[in-house]
Order: C-alpha cells, then structure tokens, then sequence
C-alpha cells in the first residue's frame, strides 16, 4: 500500500517463511499480487469493501464474476474464485463469502476460517507472492470482531506452518481502528509463541 495510515505503529511477523503485516486502510489501494474480496454468494457486487473494490475495479471484474456465476451458480461459504484485478493494482482478486454470524452454533467459525484457507489455497495455485486480506464477515455480516480475528490469524498462521506455501507476504488490512487494534494485540500474541 502507498500511504500507510499507521506508519507510527507498524506490525510485521514472519510466520516460517512469509512476512505477515498489518495496517489500517483501504485494500483497494493494496500493492501485491491478489487481494481478497469479502464477496456475497451471488457474486453480483454489495456494499462495504465488495462495493469498494468493484468501484475501483471497473466492469472487467463483475464481467468475470458473471462468468462464473453462470458456469458454477455462484460462490458457497467458506469457498473462493479467482478474477482479475481490472483497474486496481493487484493481478488477482480473490473473491471468498464468509458466514453470516447467526449466534455462533452454526459452524460460523469454521466457514470463516475455511474462506481464509480456501483464499490462501487458491493464491497459491495461481503463485500469488503477495496478498491482502480484509476483515472477512465483520462488517454486515456481523461476525463478533475479536472471535474473527482470532480465527483469521489462527487460520492463516495454521496454513503458513503446515502448507508448504510460496506466499512470501500476507497483509491483514484493517478498515477500523477497532479491527486494527484487535489485529495488533493477536498479532503480537502470535509472534511471542512461535
Ligand atoms: P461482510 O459482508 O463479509 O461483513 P463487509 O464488506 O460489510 O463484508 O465488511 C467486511 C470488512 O471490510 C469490515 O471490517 C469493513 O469495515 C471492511 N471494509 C469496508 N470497506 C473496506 C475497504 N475499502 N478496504 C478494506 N476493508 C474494508
């Protein structure tokens, strides 16, 4: 990304071989490889970052997405297609639909944590080098923020430890400073017990 909000207070782990960042902004404005698209399972474009990264994206994305929707039905949860970047900066993006958080007894933990895996799985197959995550399902979908952060770090880190990846960077990028700070403590929580 360009212009860092939180230059000041910048988180960077390395998990085995992939540095892992942090930082507030908007993931629109990411340069790396692919960023991730916290996608509907109508793949048609929504509001939060889908409606932002369409916006910035321009029609090639929708266009693909369309595709897409007409050979598979959509994207399930927990599951992820790959598009082009369009406009943006990022060759990829990497559309996956979290869960809608219904009280937590509804396997929400685990589709959310296999939107992360499914991402990371497929940025691999298309050797993705770098990679941006937003903060999948904590916006409309209303997941609690502190149990999605622990589950999207635990996830990833889980992944980068056993997969054998050739991810070299992952950027977790937070809209709020709510998320920010969240990321920031679990982050460091990480770091220590590696
Ligand atoms: P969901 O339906 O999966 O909850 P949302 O887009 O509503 O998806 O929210 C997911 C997260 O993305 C929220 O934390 C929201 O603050 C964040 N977000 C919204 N716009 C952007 C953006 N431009 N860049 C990065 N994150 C964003």
């Amino acid at each position: 990304m360009s212009a860092r909000g939180k230059e000041e207070s910048f988180v960077q782990v390395t998990i085995k071989n992939t540095i892992v960042e942090l930082i507030q902004g908007d993931i629109t404005k990411c340069e790396v490889d692919a960023i991730v698209n916290a996608a509907n399972t109508s793949l048609l474009g929504g509001g939060g970052v889908d409606g932002a990264i369409h916006r910035a994206g321009g029609k090639a994305i929708l266009e693909e997405c369309l595709k897409i929707r007409n050979q598979k039905g959509g994207c399930a949860v927990g599951e992820a297609v790959v598009t082009t970047g369009g406009n943006l900066k990022c060759r990829y993006v990497i559309h996956t639909v979290g869960p809608v958080w219904n009280g937590g007894a509804k396997q929400e933990e685990e589709k959310l944590k296999s939107c992360y895996r499914s991402s990371l799985k497929l940025a691999d197959s298309m050797n993705v080098e770098s990679l941006a995550f937003p903060n999948i399902s904590t916006g409309i979908y209303g997941y609690p923020k502190e149990r999605a952060c622990i589950a999207a770090i635990d996830e990833v880190t889980a992944y980068l430890v056993n997969s054998g990846t050739s991810i070299k960077r992952i950027i977790f990028v937070c809209f709020d400073e709510i998320n920010y700070e969240l990321y920031k403590q679990e982050l460091k929580k990480t770091a220590s017990n590696l």
